[in-house]
């Protein structure tokens, strides 16, 4: 029997409560905890038995022999409760209940489906978008429906010529649906960036899309968005791309609709194994991912899973230069840490403001020069630069 590790927080907002005890059979689709607060519904990805509850996750004991199908979220013709019964959070990494972002009324404004892919390696969301496109328009209609939006977008970068062909042919002029083009650079799939390119206009840095009128999600969500309202499909599967130092996925393999709660190692081993030697496992994309470790769990945020090169063993004093889109202090730091090097001095891309006790950049994707920030870190006795800025 195989453990399923299912987190009672996969989301912004409280860890939810189980609803299940130890011992209890449970099948997959069932509601197994529910949010306390801001939150979203977790249910069994797995049959099997409930192994063991802490106040961070609910351990199943799952069965040999799973089923492909699932227990369906109760019926309803509410599309906003569909979602809210499914547990539908935005599964680009933020993880924000989607059935309070989409509780809004845009007076006939945009809802963006961000396909931009942004992060290296990545391929899942543009797979899934070349699989099945109508799948995805549904979903944009569907919530292009909720939040009242008269126009929906599809935005993706420009190198993704086989996805724009397939979604082209698929859209029809009644479906109020364009695609938009991106350009090809990082952080192109930054909400503030799609805005700035579709609508126009610059959204302050701490100001939500709505303000201007447009929702945007990304298009897993939007996928798990038609699953919910048309099958009824809790949030119980997951699309992964494994890629780095794995013997077949150098350039990234693609892993669609694994059950939620197994071990990454699951995956870099489906994938052929490590290429020795490597240096760490990262859970999310190369720009933005954290270090993670073999057993952590499958999440309904997580889409990367990186094996990432040795880390240079340099004990050279290091100077941080941390970007709110890319690598922040924290993880750069945790980096130096690997390489076995000292940090003497950090700053932050001359576009960080605080904002709210939160570092946001002003004009993501407008990346100045950082030449005199480094000299100012040299300055400060730093012998090497570590970089988490977009370019330069
Ligand atoms: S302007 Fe600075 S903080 Fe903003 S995306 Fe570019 S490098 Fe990052």
């Amino acid at each position: 029997m195989e453990k399923v590790v299912i987190l009672l927080r996969q989301h912004i907002g409280a860890p939810c409560q189980p609803i299940v005890n130890v011992g209890d059979e449970v099948k997959r689709g069932q509601l197994i905890a529910t949010p306390t607060g801001l939150g979203a519904n977790i249910h069994a990805s797995v049959s099997g038995v409930v192994n063991e509850i802490s106040e961070f996750s609910i351990i199943i004991n799952a069965f040999d022999e799973q089923p492909k199908d699932f227990v369906p979220i109760k019926a309803t013709d509410d599309y906003l409760e569909a979602i809210k019964e499914a547990g539908v959070v935005g599964a680009g990494g933020a993880g924000f209940p989607a059935h309070v972002k989409f509780k809004v009324d845009l007076g006939g404004g945009y809802f963006i489906a961000n396909a931009a892919e942004c992060e290296p390696l990545l391929g899942h969301n543009i797979a899934v978008l070349e699989e099945n496109p109508e799948l995805i328009i549904r979903g944009i209609k569907y919530i292009m429906k909720i939040v009242n939006a008269k126009t929906g977008y599809i935005a993706i970068k420009v190198k993704h010529l086989k996805a724009i062909k397939i979604i082209n042919k698929a859209l029809k002029p009644e479906d109020h649906i364009t695609v938009k083009i991106l350009p090809d650079m990082y952080p192109a799939g930054d909400e503030r960036v799609i805005v700035r390119e579709i609508v126009g206009q610059e959204l302050e840095p701490g100001q939500l899309p709505s303000a201007l009128k447009a929702v945007i999600s990304n298009i897993e969500t939007v996928k798990n968005v038609t699953l919910a309202i048309e099958e009824r499909k809790p949030v119980i599967d997951k699309d992964l791309t494994v890629a780095g130092r794995v013997r077949n996925a150098e350039e990234g393999m693609v892993f669609l609709n694994v059950p939620i709660g197994y071990p990454v190692k699951k995956f870099i081993e489906k994938a052929g194994g490590y290429v020795e030697p490597y240096g760490e496992i990262v859970l999310g994309g190369p720009f933005t991912g954290k270090h993670g470790e073999e057993d952590a769990p499958v999440t309904k945020t997580l889409g990367g899973i990186i094996v990432s090169m040795p880390f240079p063993k340099d004990v050279r004093k290091v100077g941080i230069l941390a970007c709110e889109c890319g690598a922040q202090e924290e993880r750069l730091r945790e980096i130096a840490k690997a390489m076995g090097a000292e940090v003497v001095a950090e700053k932050k891309c001359k576009r960080m403001v605080e904002v709210n006790g939160r570092w946001r950049c002003e004009k993501p994707g407008v990346c100045p020069g950082q030449a005199a920030t480094v000299i100012d870190l040299k300055k400060a006795g730093a012998q090497v630069i570590l970089a988490g800025t977009c370019s330069d």
